[in-house]
């Protein structure tokens, strides 16, 4: 039987962190009341002109600039016809034969090394409203705050061979758009939402096979799952003679199938043509080299300076970097610390954990970078065992109590005065004749249930180290 490759590209929309809308000085703040935010610009009343911000321009240029993009100096509004409630005035403005990006790329890591997936084409345009079912109520309403939402579709060759390619490709386009400070990132919210497009060919073939293209992706998860779905349902629909169609086709997270929604058939035809209320938008090199130079340090370079400079492993400077204010969290923790890989330790097990259980953003923990670092250095100096540090971490999570405080009043300083810890060893050891016994008869593993028993009548405060040579010295 023939083997089969998979054929990914993916479409991606950011939503825009500006003040106001594109086209209008409407606010595009989050959560307010149905149509709250919305002028005669936005809900599309006949005989009013959109304006764009040049905000969205910048931001736009920004991300193409980021994944090495040529910005095109003439860029054209197009309008996107078709009919749907949320869209009041009957067209999408975006960008169509003239998008501001064009021809960039994206390197990424895969299990086989490295691997570039090609930028085809980055555009703006306006988000649509939202049609809101009333359960129970014979009506359906419509608002229109996130109507004219700035947004830029990100869309990608189809160079992506497997799903985990793929997430790998979205991680990597978030980071980028959250570390541009020009978007959220936040998938749930619908603020980073990908479509993905899906086919399969034998492998060695040339030509890309029939494809299909999945909505309803709101985690990495579900990008995850519904394209590997996907490809066993094609590879099963080739073997069984089958052919593979074009269409539409909706996640099903519940189920975790890939249920057909609209068929090449009833595709929009969306008659493109440029919008005539709207200038080309011009951009001279001098404005664009300024965009260039105002760029921060993007994820990769980031990743890699964190590996050649503090020596952090692949993985491990991967995974601070994913989240830019992790990343900038750490670095604050080495600036008061110089210990880069056990800050690393602490922040991807024990902060990490707090945070997840707060739902917090690394920026607002209670526990400043300073502060973890202080107490990280008490460990090291033994001044508290790793033990009592771990204990006390989600005290100091929730508090934001300096480390030394805490310690000091809460009398946790590490017993390494060898008199103190005598007596702890040899009332264990008094206390347990029959495991003496049988260590001293072989059962060496038993060293492990004495340091165990001393740490626990000292709760925890015996330095481990000095615990063990005593009781080497005491059972040899
Ligand atoms: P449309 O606007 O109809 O969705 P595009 O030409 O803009 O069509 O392509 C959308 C996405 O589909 C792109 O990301 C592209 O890489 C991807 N794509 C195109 N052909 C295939 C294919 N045969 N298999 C998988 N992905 C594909
Ligand atoms: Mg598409
Ligand atoms: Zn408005």
């Amino acid at each position: 039987m023939a083997e089969f490759e998979a054929v990914i590209g993916l479409e991606v929309h950011a939503q825009l962190r500006t003040q106001s809308k594109i086209f209008c000085t409407c606010s595009t703040t989050f959560g307010a009341e149905p149509n709250e935010n919305v002028c005669p610009v936005c809900s599309g009343m006949p005989g009013v002109l959109p304006v764009l911000n040049e905000k969205v321009v910048e931001y736009a240029a920004k991300m193409g600039l980021a994944v090495d993009c040529a910005i095109n100096p003439v860029s054209v509004f197009a309008r996107k016809n078709y009919f749907y409630p949320d869209l009041p005035k009957g067209y999408q403005t975006s960008q169509y034969e003239l998008p501001i990006c064009e021809h960039g790329h994206v390197d990424i890591l895969t299990e086989a090394g490295p691997k570039t997936v090609g930028v085809t084409r980055i555009h703006m345009e306006e988000d649509a409203g939202k049609n809101i079912h009333a359960q129970g109520e014979n009506a359906s309403y419509v608002d229109l705050n996130r109507s004219c939402v700035p947004l830029i579709e990100i869309v990608s060759e189809p160079d992506m061979r497997s799903a985990t390619e793929a997430v790998a490709y979205l991680k990597e386009l978030r980071a980028i758009l959250v570390y541009l400070g020009i978007c959220d990132g936040n998938m749930e919210e619908g603020s980073f939402r990908c479509d993905a497009n899906v086919s399969i060919r034998p492998k060695g073939q040339r030509e890309f096979g029939t494809r299909a293209e999945l909505k309803n992706l709101n985690s990495f998860r579900h990008v995850q799952k519904a394209i590997e779905y996907e490809i066993e349902r094609q590879t099963e629909c080739v073997e069984d003679g089958v052919p593979v169609v074009q269409e539409t086709r909706l996640y099903n997270a519940e189920k975790n199938v890939t249920v057909s929604m609209r068929g090449k058939e009833e595709a929009n035809d969306y008659r493109y043509f440029p919008c005539p209320d709207l200038v080309p938008v011009r951009l001279d090199a001098g404005k664009i080299d300024a965009w260039r130079t105002q760029l921060p340090e993007l994820p990769r370079a980031r990743r890699e300076r964190f590996e050649r400079e503090l020596g952090l492993s692949s993985a491990d400077s991967g995974l601070l970097t994913a989240e830019r204010d992790l990343a900038d969290y750490f670095e604050s923790a080495v600036a008061a610390y110089d210990q880069p890989k056990k800050l690393c330790n602490w922040i991807m097990s024990e902060l990490a954990r707090e945070l997840n259980e707060a739902k917090k953003p690394a920026q607002d923990s209670p526990l400043t970078p300073a502060n973890l670092a202080k107490l990280v250095r008490l460990v090291d100096e033994g001044l508290i065992s790793g033990k009592i540090g771990k204990q006390i971490f989600s005290e100091l999570f929730a508090t934001g109590t300096d480390p030394e405080e805490l310690v000091k009043a809460k009398g946790l300083v590490q017993i390494s005065d060898t008199s103190a810890l005598e007596a702890a060893v040899d009332k264990v050891l008094a206390d347990s004749p029959s495991e003496v016994e049988a260590y001293r008869g072989g059962k060496t593993k038993l060293m492990g249930f004495f340091v165990g028993q001393v740490m626990k009548a000292t709760k925890g405060q015996a330095n481990p180290g000095l615990v063990n040579e005593m009781l080497r010295k005491k059972l040899g």
